[in-house]
């Protein structure tokens, strides 16, 4: 059943919330062991589905009534261990939920666990988990991309219907792509980083992924909108769920930049088709060019390495976690960081701490900033001339488990078509296209600022027009 079916059915009284928590959590019972996509399940879900059934019962309106979704495991949940994937944040229970958590439980879902991540959300693989990787349910053999790699695999399976992600520079949409699943990050701002672990604070968002768009949409608008706990939040009511009846009359551009070289031939493959098929639908597609993405990913791992230097050194074994005592303040903080860390994350914080040492600053960081403002100048000029822009998702399929782990720069190159969205603030969405060799593909859209819901208003025409071809659950059996 799709979400919003499981929403119905809990509404109408065909099935209670109780009753749709069971079948989910059998289902994780038989197929968990082999993919883990979760670090932990709810203990309290059963309570919390049974309070969704008297809220109903006393007349609340509830959108996701029953509806068990899996929660990645950078947001707070109020009494329930909240660990980033790392052995620095191991026993930290938050005494408060994010505010999409919040949100999610106003609408009647029921958290079902917390999904597995590359620690802090740094990585494409989910390799990087202190807890061990997770595996992706069209291949065991395979990752299914990352960081939000547990909640890809979670719905790719059907072992949640809905999941949360977060997305830094891809982290939502090329999991999904790997997983054959909808991922989509927001406009920076529309979507509430309250109570979200900070990663590179510039970046960060929270996303959605599920298996069909209404669902898509459905999550997106209970979750979505201003938040007084989130100073940059903008003051936008969401609308996926009406974008998905409007009229999909736009023009699409065709990255120029993201055909030139590396993909392989499936994704093409893919692209070439999304773009026929909606081309049938009387949607217009021009080439247009964004010349500075080339420079995209050495900006993002500029910007992004520089902000985690500074947001992970709130982890000195002082307030939260892992501490492990030592003579002084200074060795107890050298001691936790060491053991408590892993080798990305290391990594990451001594070139953003490099990247903004004085006599650096400017030759690093600054210059990043200054690419970064010429590539969202050269996103609005492709806006001038197309609604929305095409690129892939990621160049390739899923990669083996291990393929990549020895070599940093190759890993970085998963992201390459994903993080100029976030560096420009960009709304994009991966939707399902197509499969190569058995492995899912994805095709990337992405609007000008707060135009996040003409994503799906196009994306609606190419499921209709493909008749959901490409949304299956993974064949585990
Ligand atoms: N893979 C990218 C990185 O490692 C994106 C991470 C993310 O979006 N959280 O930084």
């Amino acid at each position: 059943m799709w979400a919003h079916q499981i929403a119905d059915a809990v509404k109408s009284g065909k099935i209670s919330a109780k009753e749709v928590l069971q079948e989910y959590l059998e289902r994780i019972q038989r197929l968990e062991p082999r993919v883990h996509a979760f670090l932990r399940l709810n203990p309290r879900a059963q309570a919390e589905a049974e309070a969704v059934e008297k809220r109903l019962e006393a007349g609340e309106a509830l959108p996701l009534a029953g509806v068990p979704v899996a929660v990645k495991d950078n947001l707070c949940t109020r009494g329930l261990e909240t660990t980033c994937a790392s052995r620095i944040l191991e026993g930290f229970v938050p005494p408060y939920d994010a505010t999409v958590i919040t949100r999610l439980r106003q609408a009647g879902a029921v958290v079902l666990g917390k999904t597995n991540l590359d620690e802090f959300a740094m990585g494409s693989s989910t390799e990087y988990s202190a807890f061990g990787p997770t595996r992706n349910p069209w291949d065991l053999e395979r990752v299914p991309g990352g960081t939000s790699g547990g909640s890809a695999a979670a719905v790719a399976a059907n072992l949640a219907p809905l999941a949360l992600g977060t997305d830094t520079g891809g982290s939502v949409r090329q999991p999904a792509a790997l997983c054959g699943v909808y991922g989509f990050k927001p406009t920076y701002g529309r979507i509430s980083r309250y109570g979200v672990v900070a990663h590179a604070s510039s970046l960060d968002q929270v996303g959605t992924m599920a298996r069909s768009l209404e669902d898509l949409a459905l999550l997106t608008d209970a979750i979505s909108g201003p938040d007084a706990l989130d100073a940059t939040s903008l003051p936008l009511e969401p609308q996926f769920q009406r974008a998905l009846t409007e009229p999909a009359e736009l023009t699409v551009g065709i990255v120029r930049e993201a055909f030139a070289s590396g993909n392989s031939e499936g994704v093409s493959a893919a692209c070439e088709n999304f773009r026929q098929v909606l081309q049938r639908c009387g949607v217009r597609f021009v080439e247009v060019s964004v010349p500075s993405l080339r420079y995209a990913l050495a900006t993002y791992y500029l910007v992004d390495t520089s902000e985690i230097s500074s947001n992970l050194a709130r982890y000195d074994g002082t307030l939260y976690g892992l501490r492990i005592a030592g003579a002084d303040v200074t060795e107890t903080m050298m001691r936790s960081r060491e053991a408590g860390l892993g080798p990305e994350v290391k990594r990451r914080i001594l070139m953003g701490t490099f990247a903004l040492s004085s006599g650096y600053y400017e030759a690093y960081y600054g210059k990043a900033l200054r690419a970064r403002a010429k590539l969202r100048a050269d996103f609005d000029a492709a806006f001038a001339r197309a609604d929305v822009l095409l690129t892939p998702t990621s160049p390739t399929p899923a990669f083996r488990l291990g393929e990549k782990l020895s070599d940093p720069l190759s890993m970085y190159l998963a992201d390459i078509d994903t993080v100029a969205v976030n560096l420009a603030g960009l709304p994009a969405l991966s939707i399902p296209s197509g499969f190569e060799e058995g492995l899912p593909v994805g095709v990337q859209l992405m609007a000008r600022p707060v135009q996040d819901e003409r994503l799906f208003t196009l994306a609606k025409a190419f499921e209709d027009a493909t008749e959901q071809a490409f949304l299956q659950v993974a064949p585990l059996s």
